[in-house]
Order: C-alpha cells, then structure tokens, then sequence
C-alpha cells in the first residue's frame, strides 16, 4: 500500500481521543497517521454513543412536549402527533454521518494520514495494518499512541443478540417502540435509553443494585433525578439484583432477586438492555507482543505523561485511566502531543464536567457533598431552585435547582451540581471558575444577563454566603 512506510507518530483508534490527537500532531509538524478499524471515524462517541444517544434524546424530547406541553403554551396542534421510528432513526444517522466525514475533512486539511483498518503490534515501532479493503501492509514509527477506546461491559450469563437483548448500542437503532424495557444499570447511559423510549410511549423499568441511581452523581441531585423520572413514567427497582436474562422468542425474562430480602421474582420485557459500564477495549491489539502492563481492570498502565514502560508507546481515552468520557479523551488526545512536542502539557482531573441529557438534564462538576463529608472537608452550601428563577417561569420549565459546595472559610468553589433545563451548558461557567480557582464570591460578583437560567448559577454562589435576592 502507499500509506505503508514511516511516519513520526502513529494513532490506533480515531475516537475523540484518538483523532484529536493526531489532528493536534499534525499540526505540531508530526509526519503523522491514524489507524481505524471501524469505517469510520470519530469512535464510540460519534457512532454509537455520544452523538446518535443526543440526537434521539433531543428529537424525542420534542416530540413528547409538542405532544404534551403545547396546549399551555397555546400552541394548538390540529390533528394526532405520531413519531415515525424510522425516520426518527435517519435523522440521527444524518446526524453522525455528516459529523465523522467532517473528521475525515478535518485530517485532509490538517495532512494527517488515514489507515483505514486494524492496528496490532509486530515490535514496538512496526504495527501491521489489515486493511478494510483488504490489503495487509505495515508501517513503522517513533511514536505509536493506543487509543483503541472501550466496550459495553457484558453481564455474566446474558448474551447480547443486540435485538431483543441489547447493549446501548442496539439500544440506539431499535426499529420499533418496544412495549415494555427493561434496563439493567441506573447511570447516564441507562437512564438517557430509559428516556428517549419512555418518551415514545415503552413501559421502562430501571434494575439497579444499589440503593441510588446516577453512579457519581451528588446524593441530593440523584434523588431529586429519580422523583423528577419518575414523574415522568420511569420505573425503579433500586436495591436489586438481575440474576438471569434469557430471550424466549419475542420476550426477555429477568430473573430479579431483592438485595436486602433475598426474595426473588422475574419481569418480562420486550427489549433488555444491559448498561452496567464500559471496559477497555484492546482486542486484536498484540499488545502483549511489546509487553505492556494492564491493570486488574484491563486498563493499559502509564505514567503521568501517558507513557507506557515502553516510552514512545502512549496511550490516552477510555483504554486507560480515568472518566471514561469524550471530553476526557480529547484533553488527553492534545496533553499527550504536547508532551511528545514539548515534554510538558496539562489536563485537570479534578475539573472534568460530567452530563446526562435527560430532562431535565444533570450537570456536575468536582466534589459531591458525600466525598467532602468522607474527606472531612468543610464546606457551606449554596442552592438556588429554577422555580424561582424568571426564564425558567417563563419557559414553563422550572424543575431542579443549582447547588454549590464551598469551602467554608475561603469560599473557594469545591464542587457545583445542576440538576434543571440546559444544565449541561450552564456547567461550563462552574468548570470554568474551578479553572481559575474562583470564590462563589467572584461567581455572584460578575455580572450575569437577565432573564437567563445562569442567573440561577449566580444565586446559587450568593447563597453559600449570603441570602439570595430572588428566593
Ligand atoms: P473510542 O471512542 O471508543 O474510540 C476508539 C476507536 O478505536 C474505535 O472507533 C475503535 O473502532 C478503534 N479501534 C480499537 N481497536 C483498534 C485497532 N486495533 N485498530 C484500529 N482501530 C481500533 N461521553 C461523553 O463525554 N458525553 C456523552 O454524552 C457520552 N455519551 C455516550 C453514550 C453512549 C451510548 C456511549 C456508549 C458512550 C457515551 N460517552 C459519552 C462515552 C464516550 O463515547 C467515550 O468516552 C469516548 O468515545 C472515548 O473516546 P476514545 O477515543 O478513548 O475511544
């Protein structure tokens, strides 16, 4: 092949992790190329994650308020409103198509080369490339970065048929409605398949082993979250265990034990989706060819700079350490070249936002109130309802509340949690003040538009320590 031969850096894996990177490489004058096996690039995030997950939660969400909240707005709708699975289906793949051939746009302009295949190791500075087409060559470099990305976690016991019995992958393309689901793992992903099928009228079911949903979530919010779901159909059964998932014909039968009593019983479903988490994905790497060390949770181990014992070999996104989220990966995917460039670069652990796109949605970013309890920090609160907020009111939207967590001598921001409408935009100004190691004093000091939901933002960091004007 042509694009056999040499280059300074080569990237297995073009997810947000792996492709910024390379783009970022190229654009320090790496001689630089990009190994993916998927036919496409952007990873999990563009294909099956991230993206086709948000263009079905916003294209259902406003289907069920046309549907159900426009007679209050005076917007009288003349005949049925009916959802078209199909179509519904296109405009998401519309969605994905047109944003990973803008990656593919995005590597042309920026020269860097695209290895449409598998990458595994022969030695530590030659992969072997099995073209998609076919054809079979090898490349060499001084610089190789894995970012190879991750997979559902799968249940022991439940096979995945990713029809009846599905991971969020199949969870993403269903064809039709399915009449009942049920949904092992209450986390982000769970509960954002939970609402897009809910919303288009299926009976969703939640199995969770714990006590509470939104793993990672502040305590307070993640109860506030299940109230506000449930109010909006979904069912929990929290505190239980699945023992068993078998597909007969058309039907899932779960098999359901209660964690504290023991007791047992079974539901059935039309579609069972398992999201109980991600791990690392190396499969077909031949890492093991070059001897680099995984974890007991298959994460391939590095140091501070994303170096593996084998120092030109880096590994950066959801294969190593860390959140597995894209944002995170692409932090990573420019920190990682900057260090090969520069022997220096940064990514803040402490400060990486996490959202889930429900409505309405959740947003947090630092400490929770149960980690600075366990860590004995002491800290005040800070929390502002949208109910009384004027552009919430106004927009008939008003469910949820910002929360901030301060330290309680210096009021030096520690952690803000949102729970309410366009929280996932709203979280950036928190990441951004935890950035610059802003006081909720500085946050209540500047000066936010009106009628705006950030004003709930403002009032919030007011009130960890003062009263707050408007509640
Ligand atoms: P990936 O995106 O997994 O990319 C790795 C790529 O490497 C893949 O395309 C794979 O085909 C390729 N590859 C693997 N092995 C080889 C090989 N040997 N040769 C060649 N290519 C190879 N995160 C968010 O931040 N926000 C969200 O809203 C969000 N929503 C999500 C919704 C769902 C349903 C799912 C499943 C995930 C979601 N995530 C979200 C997580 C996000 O998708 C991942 O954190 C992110 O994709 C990780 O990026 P990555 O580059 O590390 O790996």
């Amino acid at each position: 092949s042509s694009k056999a031969g040499h280059y300074d850096a080569v990237v297995i894996g073009g997810g947000p992790g792996g492709y910024v990177h390379a783009i970022k490489l190229a654009q320090l004058n790496y001689k630089v190329a990009c190994i993916e096996s998927r036919g496409s690039l952007g990873g999990t995030c563009l294909n099956v994650g991230c993206i086709p997950s948000k263009a079905l939660l916003n294209n259902t969400h406003l289907y069920h308020q046309i549907k159900h909240d426009s007679a209050q707005r005076g917007i009288e709708i003349g005949g049925d409103v009916n959802i078209n699975v199909s179509k519904l289906q296109a405009a998401k793949e519309k969605a994905v198509v047109g944003l990973t051939s803008g990656i593919e746009m995005l590597f042309k302009k920026n020269g860097v080369t695209y290895l449409k295949g598998k990458g595994s190791f022969v030695d530590d500075k030659t992969l072997k490339v099995e073209g998609l087409d076919g054809s079979d060559y090898q490349v060499t470099a001084d610089n190789i970065t894995i970012a190879t990305g991750s997979e559902p976690t799968p249940f022991p016991g439940i096979e995945i048929d990713e029809e009846r019995i599905v991971s969020s992958t199949g969870a993403l393309a269903l064809k039709e409605v399915p009449k009942k689901m049920a949904i092992i793992g209450g986390g982000i992903i769970g509960l954002e398949m939970a609402s897009v099928w809910s919303r288009l009228g299926s009976e969703v079911t939640i199995l969770e082993f714990s006590d509470a949903i939104g793993a990672g979530m502040d305590a307070e919010v993640a109860k506030t979250t299940q109230k506000l779901l449930a109010k909006q159909g979904l069912k929990f059964k929290c505190g239980t265990k699945v023992t068993s998932g078998v597909r007969e014909g058309d039907i899932v039968k779960v098999g359901l034990e209660d964690v504290k009593s023991g007791k047992t019983s079974d539901i059935e479903a039309d579609v069972l989706l398992v999201a109980i988490g991600r791990r690392p994905y190396t499969k077909g790497l031949n890492h093991e060819a070059v001897g680099l060390e995984q974890d007991d949770r298959g994460r391939l181990v590095i140091d501070s700079q994303f170096r593996t014992a084998k120092p030109h070999i880096r590994v950066i996104g959801d294969v190593t350490f860390g959140a597995m989220l894209a944002h995170k990966a692409e932090e990573e995917g420019i920190a990682a070249a900057e260090y090969m460039k520069h022997g220096h670069g940064h990514v803040n652990y402490g400060n990486i936002p996490s959202v889930m796109y429900t409505h309405p949605e959740v947003a947090w970013v630092g400490a929770s109130e149960q980690q600075l309890k366990a860590d004995g920090i002491k800290y005040n609160v800070g929390k502002f309802p949208f109910i009384a907020n004027s552009r919430a009111k106004t927009n008939l939207d008003t469910d949820g509340f910002v929360k901030f967590l301060a330290d309680s001598e210096t009021q030096r921001i520690l952690g803000v949690h949102i729970i309410g409408p366009n929280a996932g935009e709203m979280i950036a100004e928190g990441v951004l003040a935890i950035e610059y190691g802003a006081s909720t004093e500085d946050v209540a000091r500047t000066c936010h538009a009106h009628p705006t939901l950030a004003e709930a933002f403002k009032e919030a960091a007011l009130a960890t320590f003062d009263k707050p004007i408007n509640f």
